[in-house]
């Protein structure tokens, strides 16, 4: 290498599908940017140079001003179904850099969100505010640790200038690293739009990036279809197992790869309730905690509808397989939850009555308004905690069959702690711990408290005497939480 071009490898697949997929844009050039975050181990697995990257051309790049060799900026072009309603959408404020070549020969997306206008911003000004560019960052990063399928974050960068909501805030860009951002609405973009051709050039070039082992199979598109459901009935079945509750799963924001995107009012359920809901503009509660694996299934079935011409030229023949494979998300989904919640009650092997053991704990979780983590967690301590459930003898009879229950399996009761010490983390984003910390980066510029966040939540399994304080509930103040989709 004759010069530092700071790691960067990218090579611009997606750019090189039909022009309807993208517009050519670049990013806004901003006044004076200044590196808060930067993640430097995802940094190193993407084989850039850290060293490089924290002075101010790494600052440059990740604020947009300056674009990195090899990189060619756009924006994607998709619709989506909002809140059921389908409309045009696309990338109004984020641009796609390329895709870089990891060292170990991965290809991940990355993408600056708040970057500036792009041809799809419509009214938008194409802009993020630090508060929540540093909340996905924490969140994204966490799930990441948890083992859940997400994009995640490389950097947070502030501007230096203020962006108009409700009131003035400090301007932020994030840079996003992710499988790829093919969403379901790319595809029904295409099936909107786009030839039949182009359709078909759309999913050949996820199947070869996402499931190129199907590449071959005669039913390709069959089975395409197929392995993205399954992949989001995994994917939604481990939000519900820690209680995750996206907030927006309109179809544009559910990817082809299975991945979490979109962090927008997204937050983790405290108390045990099913029909919880934090985001504000979710006033009919289409996406609260139990709706979600049902949601999962009728954007399913919007990709479904976007597939059709590809799966059989008779289109009836089409919808009856279409069907029959959405029909198999259900159980998918509840293999996946089921199997989930069995490691999380430390359940090795199988018996007839587990799901029932299952639902009644969390039926008494729910009549008790315990919380639910900190449920999961007590017993992987194996600890009663001082809450109102656990002194009902509701829970205590429950508590009785299920030690019954671990009794009778093969494993020891060391290996049964074992495994619920691998599935229930001792540490989640906390909605108050969140807000604290963002509070005290956005008000005073004072980043300890978030960075201690980060680094706590990067290992939730770990159970050390470090995270014991980040296990406390909020105070009743602090609720009821709720988020807000003014990004
Ligand atoms: P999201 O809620 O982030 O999934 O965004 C939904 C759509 O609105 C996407 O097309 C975004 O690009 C667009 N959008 C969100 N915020 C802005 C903004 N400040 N300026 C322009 N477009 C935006
Ligand atoms: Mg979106």
């Amino acid at each position: 290498m004759t010069h530092n071009n700071m790691g960067w490898n990218f090579d611009n697949s997606y750019a090189r599908l039909p022009e309807r997929f993208f517009e050519s844009t670049e990013p806004t050039q901003v006044s004076s940017p200044k590196t808060n975050l930067f993640n430097k181990q995802l940094a190193e697995d993407l084989g850039l140079d850290i060293n490089e990257l924290q002075t101010e051309s790494g600052t440059a790049i990740f604020a947009g001003n300056t674009i990195p060799e090899g990189a060619q900026p756009i924006a994607q072009a998709y619709a989506g179904h909002q809140f059921g309603n389908f409309t045009m959408l696309g990338d109004g404020r984020a641009v796609m850099l390329g895709e870089q070549i990891t060292p170990a020969g991965k290809r991940k997306d990355i993408q600056l969100k708040g970057s500036g206008r792009t041809p799809f911003s419509r009214g938008g000004d194409g802009r993020a505010t630090l508060g929540p560019m540093l909340r996905e960052y924490i969140i994204s990063e966490s799930m990441h640790a948890l083992g859940i399928p997400t994009n995640r974050s490389l950097a947070v960068v502030t501007t230096g200038e203020s962006v108009r909501r409700e009131i003035d805030l400090p301007g932020a860009v994030l840079t996003r690293v992710a499988d790829s951002h093919l969403r379901i609405g790319t595809f029904e973009y295409a099936a909107r739009w786009g030839s039949e051709e182009e359709l078909r050039m759309l999913a050949d070039y996820a199947i070869n990036r996402h499931y190129p082992d199907i590449e071959d199979n005669s039913d390709r598109y069959l089975t395409f279809f197929r392995e993205v459901v399954k992949q989001q009935a995994e994917l939604i079945a481990e939000w519900q197992l820690v209680g995750f509750i996206h907030g927006v799963m309109n179809t544009d924001n559910m990817t082809i790869s299975g991945e979490t995107i979109d962090y927008g009012p997204c937050a983790f359920m405290d108390e045990y309730d099913p029909t919880t809901v934090f985001s504000s503009i979710d006033v009919q509660g289409r996406y609260a905690y139990q709706n979600q694996p049902g949601i999962g299934q009728w954007n399913l079935a919007r990709f479904a509808e976007a597939l059709l011409p590809l799966l059989h030229e008779k289109q009836e023949h089409a919808i009856n397989q279409a069907k029959e494979i959405l029909g198999e998300y259900k159980e998918f989904y509840d293999d996946y939850w089921l199997a989930g919640m069995k490691k999380k009650l430390g359940l090795h092997n199988h018996e007839e009555q587990d799901e029932v053991l299952i639902q009644d704990l969390l039926d008494i979780m729910e009549e008790h308004d315990a919380d639910f983590t900190n449920t999961f967690r007590a017993l992987t301590l194996d600890k009663p905690e001082k809450t109102p459930m656990h002194d009902t003898s509701a829970f205590s009879d429950w508590h009785n069959r299920w030690q019954e229950r671990i009794s009778r399996q093969g494993e020891t009761k060391d290996a049964a702690f074992q495994l619920m010490k691998q599935s229930n983390p001792n540490v989640i984003p906390r909605n108050h711990l969140v807000e604290e910390a963002l509070e005290a980066a956005v008000q005073k510029g004072d980043y300890t408290l978030t960075e201690r966040l980060i680094e706590v939540l990067s290992a939730p399994y770990a159970y050390t005497d470090k995270q014991e304080p980040y296990t406390e509930l909020p105070e009743p103040s602090d609720r009821p939480y709720q988020t807000y989709c003014g990004t």
